[in-house]
């Protein structure tokens, strides 16, 4: 079957580690049997600087009618003085909102060559493997009533809803346990049952989903203790499946326990597996142009999209093996070069592609 990808590199580095996840995309198409058609596309800042608008509608036309999103990375400062509805962000946002990607998966995997980069002991980390599964359409963020108000005594008010419907917190927990077949087969939902309602329902409605996957072990905890277990004993984790605004914040924390932004890769999947597959960094303005950007995280996104898009798990699984093969050589780009440790090598953008294209084709 023949799929489309719509190619977006966007802002900073984005162009520059979007080439490298696009000349493995050629040789998985020339040499893997991959039936694609690349498209490539504008977003984010220099969309706005061609068309005035950070998310073009050619672009969303095209997202749309495309079986995949391969997004490099938007923003920087020329566009931070720009209003709101104006900015490179919005384009993210809206391609988001506008395809229906209310599940966002987020890997946090330590490869154990890079266990030194991790501000955690090597041992609490090394061979760590967990998948955050964060709703993205819902919750806090979107829900309504929202806004600042000011009261009869004259002082400020700001609020905002938390607000689930039953079919929401149960469509994003059906994607954790299909993920969860595919690994450890165990899920773990984070709420915060004890104080908020809202969660209350939750963990009611995951439990009830977690009853159609008895293959699968489901467990519960509370926020603040999910917190302190991913910093304590990280590994016990398989699945962790959670709110909006709980995932923003627990996976930012489990991708730094890797130490190293520029090795992960994500997934916002709609509800028949239609992705928009982006590294979680952003557009580096500090190392733009030097060609010194990690394209890892880029390159592991393909390897998303082929499993979770694509259903090519032994593809993805080829592009994963390739990654750890080049890392066990001893390359590095600088974010993730550690002083001092013999048998690395400085490795640029472009050389850091072309080895994982090599180590694939071995
Ligand atoms: P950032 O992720 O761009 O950079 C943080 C630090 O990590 C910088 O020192 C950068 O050099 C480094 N870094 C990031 N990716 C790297 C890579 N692949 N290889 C090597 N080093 C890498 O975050 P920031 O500085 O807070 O934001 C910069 C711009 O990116 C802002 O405009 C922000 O709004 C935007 N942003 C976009 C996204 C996105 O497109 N998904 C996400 C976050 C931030």
């Amino acid at each position: 079957m023949m799929h489309k990808i719509l190619v977006l590199p966007g802002d900073g580095i984005g162009p520059e580690i979007i080439q490298e996840a696009t000349k493995l995309l050629n040789v998985l198409r020339d040499h893997f049997g991959l039936s694609i058609e690349i498209e490539p596309g504008l977003v984010g800042g220099g969309a706005f600087d061609a068309t005035g608008n950070p998310l073009p509608n050619e672009t969303l036309q095209l997202a749309k009618d495309a079986d995949a999103v391969l997004l490099g990375a938007v923003g920087g400062p020329k566009w931070e003085s720009l209003e709101i509805a104006l900015r490179p962000e919005k384009g993210l946002l809206g391609l988001r909102s506008e395809l229906k990607l209310f599940a966002n998966l987020r890997p946090a995997i330590l490869y154990p060559q890079l266990a030194g980069a991790s501000t955690l002991k090597p041992e609490i980390v090394s061979d760590l493997d967990i998948m955050i599964v964060r709703e993205l359409t819902g919750g806090v963020y979107f829900g309504q009533p929202r806004g600042v108000k000011t009261l009869d005594s004259g002082e400020s008010m700001g609020y905002n809803t938390l607000v689930y419907k039953e079919s929401e917190i149960e469509r994003i927990c059906k994607v954790a346990f299909e993920v969860a077949r595919t690994r450890n087969k165990q899920v773990c939902s984070v709420d915060k049952a004890n104080v908020l309602e809202c969660t209350e329902l939750w963990r009611k409605v995951a439990t009830r989903v977690g009853a159609d996957y008895p293959d699968v072990t489901l467990s519960h905890m509370y926020v603040d203790n999910a917190a302190m277990q991913l910093v304590r004993a990280p590994k016990q984790f398989d699945v962790v499946v959670t709110t909006n605004m709980f995932g923003d914040i627990l996976s930012d924390c489990a991708a730094m326990l890797t130490g190293s932004i520029g090795m992960l890769p994500s997934a916002s999947l709609d509800a028949n597996n239609k992705g928009m597959y982006e590294p979680i960094h952003g557009s580096a303005p500090d190392i733009v142009g030097k060609g010194i950007a990690n394209p890892l995280a880029t390159i592991l996104s393909v390897s998303m999209m082929l499993k979770y898009s694509f259903k090519e798990p032994l593809l993805a699984e080829k592009i994963d093996l390739a990654v750890g093969k080049v890392l066990t050589q001893g390359l590095r780009t600088p974010d993730i070069y550690e002083i001092d440790t013999p048998g690395l090598r400085q490795v640029g953008t472009k050389e850091m592609g072309d080895a994982v294209i090599a180590a694939l084709k071995e």
